[in-house]
């Protein structure tokens, strides 16, 4: 992937406008970090950017060609869900491998994938077993396993961390940061937590009501916040 570009994009639900203009261009490999209070659009713009769902207005681009044009398995993009989103009834193997059993990957790449997976999120032993008889911190690991086989270009990942308790999310994080350096992937990471937001991302994008307040690097908005909200919600003096 050589780049994701978003141009102007508008999202409506009805009469509410809950993307307002966004722009923004995502270098490859890049971690950004898409940050702001609940309900400012976060989720909705990365749903966006998966393609589940399309803008009111404006252009989602990767490598130069329009999103709604690239059938879903040929974006390159896999996104890991806040609520894991795992199937019940498979058990971890297969729902690791669901998504890629009816794609040309052949069975021993599959194979192969999922034990490579397993290994980085150190998940083997669970390989047999269900979602259900998991922590959440398993659980959000095999989420995170099932984009990982994928192979993605791009990780899409909405706040992965938020239903784990505070030692856990510290040690996923440092796990996550490793990842990104193993994978050399995109990552486009949605949260509120501005820890998570300032010791992860490359850049940050920080929302308000659905429009752009400031896109910088951690340090950027730390030391040059663009106005009072933006130093408030990364606890920059101002
Ligand atoms: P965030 O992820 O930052 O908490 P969301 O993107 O989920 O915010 O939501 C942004 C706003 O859009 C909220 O006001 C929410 O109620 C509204 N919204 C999100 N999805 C829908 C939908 N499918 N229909 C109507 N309104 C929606
Ligand atoms: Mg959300």
């Amino acid at each position: 992937m050589s780049g994701l570009e978003l141009r102007n994009i508008v999202k409506n639900f009805g009469a509410v406008e809950v993307i307002r203009d966004v722009s923004l261009s995502v270098n490859d490999g890049e971690f950004i970090a898409f940050v702001g209070p609940s309900g400012c659009g976060k989720s909705t713009l990365l749903r966006l950017i998966a393609g589940l769902d399309k803008p009111t207005g404006g252009s989602i681009a990767i490598d130069g060609k329009d999103v709604t044009e690239i059938g879903a398995a040929d974006r390159g993009l896999a996104m890991v869900f806040q609520s894991y989103a795992l199937y019940p009834h498979m058990s971890v193997r297969e729902n690791l491998a669901f998504g890629l059993e009816n794609t040309k990957v052949p069975k021993a790449e599959i194979e192969a994938r999922i034990a490579d997976a397993a290994r980085m999120l150190e998940i083997e032993p669970f390989l047999q077993r269900r979602p259900g008889q998991l922590s959440g911190g398993q659980r959000q690991r095999v989420a995170i396993g099932r984009a990982i086989v994928r192979r993605p270009d791009a990780f899409l990942l909405d706040e992965p961390l938020s239903n784990l308790d505070a030692e856990l999310r510290v040690t996923m994080r440092a796990e996550l940061a490793a990842l990104h350096a193993r994978l050399q992937a995109t990552m486009i990471y949605v949260t509120h937590d501005q820890v998570e937001a300032m010791t992860l991302a490359d850049r940050i994008v920080v929302l308000r009501s659905g429009r752009i307040e400031q896109i910088g690097t951690p340090l950027e908005l730390y030391n040059k916040p663009a106005n009072r909200f933006v130093a408030g919600f990364i606890g920059a003096p101002h």
